[in-house]
């Protein structure tokens, strides 16, 4: 557990659950971000601090498994055997 606080807190994207360390920077705008890992918009902000996303290591698991998972898993699958 961190105990320091420098403004940093978890997000987590609502589609597919990928982990961010979320910060805000002191510039203030429109806009949004979409998530790494399912490329959908995991937070728009309006005329409100830039909050700045970094992928938490867990996010190549969330990577593996949405691809996995996702919905373009069947057209890509591997034969393996
Ligand atoms: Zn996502």
């Amino acid at each position: 557990m961190q105990i320091e606080r420098d403004g940093t807190e978890d997000f987590t994207c609502t589609h597919c659950g990928a982990v961010y360390e979320m910060s805000e920077t002191p510039a203030h705008d429109t806009g949004s971000a979409a998530c790494e890992v399912c490329n959908m918009i995991m937070m728009k902000w309006v005329d409100s601090a830039i909050p700045l996303f970094r992928a938490k290591k867990s996010i190549e698991d969330a990577k593996r498994r949405y691809l996995f998972l996702g919905p373009s898993s069947t057209s890509r699958r591997v034969a393996a055997e």
